[in-house]
C-alpha cells in the first residue's frame, strides 16, 4: 500500500481528520510504519453505537456505508492521513523477563478528535487501532490474525466494562471474514477496532528502559507527562509523580475489577496500561460463583492472575514500571515508597468499594469485620457474586428474597450463616448508603455462557445473540423483565470457562 501523504490528504474516514499519531511524534525507535493486511470479503458484524457517538461517527445505517466500515476496519483500505504503524514494546510475561514484543498484531491508525470531550470524561483524542489486520515485524512465531472468537469477547467486553463504569479500552467495532486462521481448530479471522486515550504500556517504557535508550524513555516520558498528566510537570520529580500517579489508578482500577467480579487472566506488564485502564482483553472472566483463586485462564496453572491474586500481580507490574523509571529518577528510597504504596491504596479502595456495595456508610471496625465475614459466607456457599450483591438490597425490610436465599442453600449450614449475618447488615447499613446499592451492584455482566452462547451463534453466521448481548450490557445496573434471561447464573451443565492464551 503506498504511503499517504498527511498534507495534502487532511480528511480521512468520512470526512474526519487524522490529526496526529503521537508515538510517531517521539521517533522512528517507536515503530515501524506498515498498512494492514486486510481480510478478504470482510463484513462488518457488530459495532458500538456509543463509541461511534464518541468519535462523532455517522452510524453505518445504510448498505453503502457498512461496507465503507467493512474496508476501513479491515484494513482493507488505508485513507488519506492515515499512516498506520506498530509500536515497539517489551514486557514481563508470568514473573519473567519476555525481552522485546510489540505490537503483534494490532495497527494504529491514528487518532480521532472527539467532538465533545467534556461528556466523554474528558478524553479530547483517542487513538484508533485495528487488532488482527495482520504480521507486524513484532508478529515473532504468530500469524497477525485475531479470530472471531476472541474478537467478539474483546469487544463484547470492552463496551460492557466500560458501561459498568470500570476504566477500560473502547471497541468501535468488529468485521469478520472467511478467512481461515488456525489455533486449536481452524477459525474465522475477525478484526476488532479499539479506542483509546493510548495504549501505551508498562512495557512501552520497559523497553526502552532494558535496551539501554535512555534518552528515547526520556522522550517518551516527557511526551506523555506533557500529554496526560500536566501537573507533573510541576513537581520536583516529574518521573516521579508519574510513578505515583500510575500506582494510585492502579490500585483503584484493581479494587474495581474485583467489585464488579473481573478476573483479566493475563495481567504481563505488556498488558498494564500506564492510564490504569483495563487492556488486552484475552482469556478473562467475570465471577459466577465465588472462589477468590478463581481464573479463566487454563494457561495459568499456578493461579498467579486469578482473582483474588490480582493486586499482587498489578503491584508487581508496578515494581516493573518503577525499574524501568529508574534512570530518570534521583533516589532509589523514593521510587521503593512510591511503589509500596500500593498495598494501602488498593486496600482503601477495595475496602470502600465493599462498603459501597454493601449500603455500609462510614468506614468502621464493624464494617470492615462485616464486609470480611460477607466474602468468607459467599466463598463457603459458593454463592453466585453477581447475584448475591444485587439481591442483598432486598433483604433490607427483614425478608429473605428467594433469589438471595437461592445462592445459600446449596451449602450445609450456609442459610442458618446468612439469616446471622443478615441480621448484623440490616443493624450496621445505612438507608442511604442501601438506597444506592443497586447503582453500584450490576444486575447483570458478561458471564462466560453468554459469551459463548454468542460465540457458537455468531460462527454459524448469527450475530443476532452478540447483538442482543451487547444491548442488554448497556445498562447494566438497570434491572428490566426483557434482560433477565442475561443475569441468570450459568446453567448447572454448563462446561466452565477454559481459555487459553491463543486467540
Ligand atoms: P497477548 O498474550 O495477547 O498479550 O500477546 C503477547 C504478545 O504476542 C503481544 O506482543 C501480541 O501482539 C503478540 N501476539 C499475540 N497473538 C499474536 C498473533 N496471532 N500474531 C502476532 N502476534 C501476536
Ligand atoms: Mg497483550
Amino acid at each position: 500500500m503506498p504511503r499517504m501523504d498527511m498534507r495534502r490528504h487532511p480528511q480521512g474516514f468520512a470526512g474526519l481528520p487524522w490529526p496526529r499519531q503521537p508515538l510517531r511524534e517521539l521517533g522512528p525507535e517507536f515503530y515501524s510504519e506498515l498498512a494492514p493486511q486486510g481480510l478478504p470479503q470482510p463484513e462488518l458484524r457488530l459495532y458500538s453505537e456509543d463509541a461511534a457517538r464518541l468519535l462523532g461517527l455517522a452510524l453505518p445505517a445504510a448498505p453503502q456505508q457498512r461496507a465503507d466500515w467493512a474496508e476501513l476496519f479491515s484494513g482493507n483500505r488505508v485513507d488519506p492521513g492515515q499512516l498506520p504503524l506498530a509500536t515497539v514494546y517489551a514486557g514481563h510475561q508470568f514473573g519473567n523477563w519476555a525481552g522485546q514484543l510489540g505490537d503483534g498484531r494490532a495497527h494504529l491508525l491514528g487518532e480521532l478528535a472527539a467532538p465533545d470531550a467534556a461528556q466523554n470524561g474528558g478524553h479530547a483524542c483517542w487513538e484508533v487501532q485495528l487488532k488482527g489486520a495482520g504480521r507486524t515485524p513484532y508478529s515473532r512465531f504468530g500469524d497477525g490474525r485475531a479470530v472471531l472468537r476472541s474478537s467478539l469477547r474483546e469487544f463484547l467486553a470492552s463496551e460492557a466494562m466500560w458501561h459498568l463504569g470500570v476504566p477500560t479500552t473502547r471497541a468501535l467495532c468488529l468485521v469478520d471474514s472467511p478467512l481461515p486462521v488456525r489455533r486449536e481448530r481452524l477459525e474465522r479471522a475477525a478484526v476488532v477496532t479499539r479506542l483509546a486515550p493510548s495504549f501505551v504500556r508498562i512495557g512501552h517504557f520497559e523497553h526502552f528502559s532494558h535496551s539501554g535508550q535512555h534518552a528515547a524513555l526520556r522522550r517518551l516520558l516527557d511526551a506523555w507527562i506533557a500529554r496526560f498528566e500536566p501537573d507533573c510537570t510541576h513537581a520536583a520529580d516529574p518521573a516521579l509523580a508519574l510513578l505515583q500517579r500510575v500506582v494510585q489508578r492502579s490500585a483503584e482500577l484493581v479494587a474495581h475489577w474485583l467489585a464488579v467480579g473481573f478476573v483479566h487472566g493475563v495481567l504481563n506488564t505488556d498488558n498494564l496500561s500506564m492510564l490504569g485502564w483495563t487492556l488486552d482483553y484475552g482469556p478473562f472472566g467475570f465471577l459466577d460463583a465465588f472462589d477468590p483463586d478463581y481464573t479463566p485462564n487454563t494457561s495459568d496453572t499456578a493461579g498467579r492472575y486469578s482473582w483474588g491474586r490480582q493486586p499482587a500481580a498489578v503491584h508487581w507490574g508496578l515494581y516493573a514500571l518503577a525499574a524501568a523509571l529508574k534512570p530518570l529518577i534521583d533516589g532509589t528510597q523514593a521510587i521503593e515508597d512510591a511503589v509500596q504504596a500500593f498495598p494501602a491504596a488498593f486496600d482503601a479502595a477495595w475496602r470502600a468499594r465493599l462498603r459501597a456495595k454493601l449500603g455500609l456508610g462510614a468506614q468502621s471496625a464493624a464494617a470492615d469485620a462485616l464486609a470480611r465475614d460477607w466474602l468468607a459466607l459467599l466463598q463457603r456457599a459458593r454463592a453466585d457474586w453477581t447475584l448475591s450483591f444485587r439481591h442483598l438490597h432486598d433483604a433490607a425490610d427483614g425478608t429473605l428474597p428467594p433469589q438471595l436465599a437461592a445462592q445459600f442453600d446449596a451449602e450445609a449450614g450456609c442459610a442458618e450463616a446468612l439469616h446471622a449475618w443478615l441480621q448484623r447488615w440490616r443493624a450496621l447499613s445505612s438507608a442511604a448508603a442501601r438506597a444506592a446499592m443497586p447503582t453500584v451492584n450490576p444486575h447483570r455482566v458478561l458471564r462466560h455462557h453468554l459469551a459463548q452462547q454468542a460465540i457458537d451463534a455468531a460462527e454459524h453466521g448469527d450475530f443476532g445473540p452478540a447483538q442482543a448481548l451487547h444491548e442488554a450490557l448497556r445498562e447494566p445496573y438497570r434491572e428490566s423483565a426483557a434482560h433477565a434471561a442475561f443475569a441468570l447464573p450459568p446453567p448447572p451443565d454448563a462446561p466452565p470457562a477454559c481459555l487459553s492464551c491463543s486467540s
